[in-house]
């Protein structure tokens, strides 16, 4: 389908390019972790790092954004962290949706399990896929004080924007045989962006009758998921509300710092911890909880082919889990380097199978 997926990587002498965006906030220090794990994983993988400053007071253009698309533009393929500031104010745009704009990701995909080892309030057996579109909506950056007093934003829904996300939505379905779309909405109140939406996801549906379709409103998803997420497979959304439902299903496994999302488009592929967070919070304190990086390093290693690392990667990290390593977000005692060492030697001791372990 019309994702990067076949897409001829930039490969020197057998190495995979890939452009990197530590971000703000804890991304530089969950970057270094992936490094660490990449060297013992040995993986033919080089970065193009681009740190992207704020921007200066009254430039017009963002240079280092700029290049940090053309790198993407060429890898088709990166890793992020947090990248959320631009500029001050009035002239504040979000790099994030910028990115998502100039590159076409159109689509959003969070996987949400439930963690080996992670303790939570409700639930141990989440799994739901969340399928969000990326580029318009609410997101689409139209917004402006026609008075003082006034702001407008401006909300924008196309029939060709909704296809290609209930597409991706419905093949997803197919290809990992989940029994279930579900289609949010908040028709009631918006009947025509959302109804546009809902009618588009239900003609594509219609395609695939091996997959069934189920139409529900934003609040009721909102709080079904909260009772028992059991029912639901794969839940198809539009912009702003798949963010706030990724982390309505970030928190009922854990937290924000377990899960990762992709962004996709036809020309670029961009991994992310799946709930962007800045963590400023607790910004180089050595806390932070690497599992969301580590997650989305390992889908980005098998979206480039990279399979049986990618598949050691995600055994290291669930099985550093189940053994009890874990930072304090998740009520454990460890820190970053601590659960990055503790995965690191898992791959290399798997490396060498003659060692037991
Ligand atoms: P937002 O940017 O959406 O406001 P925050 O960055 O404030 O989100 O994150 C919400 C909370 O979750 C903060 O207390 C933050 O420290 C915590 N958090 C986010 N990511 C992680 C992580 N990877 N490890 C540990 N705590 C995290
Ligand atoms: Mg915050």
């Amino acid at each position: 389908h019309a994702v990067a997926d076949g897409l001829p990587f930039t490969k020197y002498g057998g190495r995979h390019t890939v452009t990197l965006l530590p971000g703000v906030g804890i991304g530089p220090e969950l970057m270094q972790g992936v490094r660490k794990v990449f060297a013992a994983a040995g993986v033919p993988v080089d970065f193009e790092e681009h740190v992207l400053p704020d921007l200066a007071r009254g430039a017009d253009v963002d240079e280092p954004f700029e290049h940090a698309v053309l790198s993407i533009r060429r890898n088709k393929v990166a890793l992020k962290g947090n990248i959320e500031i631009k500029g001050r104010g009035e002239n504040l745009v979000s790099r994030t949706v910028q990115l998502r704009r100039v590159l076409d990701l159109y689509v959003y995909v969070m996987e949400a399990r439930s963690q080996p080892g992670v303790k939570t309030a409700r639930q141990s057996d989440v799994d739901v896929t969340l399928v969000r579109q990326n580029t318009e909506g609410e997101y689409f950056m139209l917004e402006h004080s026609p008075v003082r007093g006034a702001a407008e934003s401006m909300k924008v829904v196309t029939a060709a924007a909704s296809e290609r996300v209930a597409r991706f939505a419905f093949e997803h379905a197919r290809g990992q045989r989940r029994p279930r779309v579900t289609v949010v909405h908040n028709k009631a109140t918006l009947p025509r962006s959302d109804g546009l939406f809902v009618d588009v996801a239900l003609a594509v549906g219609s395609e695939y009758p091996e997959v069934d379709v189920d139409v529900m409103s934003v609040g009721r998803c909102c709080a079904d998921l909260l009772h028992d997420a059991t029912p639901f497979s794969v839940v198809l959304t539009p912009n702003l509300y798949g963010v706030y439902l990724g982390a309505i299903l970030s928190g009922l496994v854990g937290g924000p710092g377990l899960l990762a999302g992709t962004n996709y488009g036809p020309q670029a592929a961009v991994f992310e911890p799946g709930t962007r967070n800045k963590g400023t919070d607790i910004q180089g304190r050595g806390v932070a909880n690497p599992v969301g990086m580590l997650r989305a390093a390992a889908d980005l290693l098998h979206f480039v082919g990279q399979r049986g690392s990618a598949a050691l990667l995600r055994t290291a990290v669930d099985s550093a889990l189940r053994r009890g390593t874990a930072t304090h977000d998740i009520g454990g005692h460890s820190s970053t380097d601590e659960f990055i060492q503790d995965v690191c030697d898992h791959i290399v001791a798997a490396r060498r199978p003659w060692d037991p372990h």
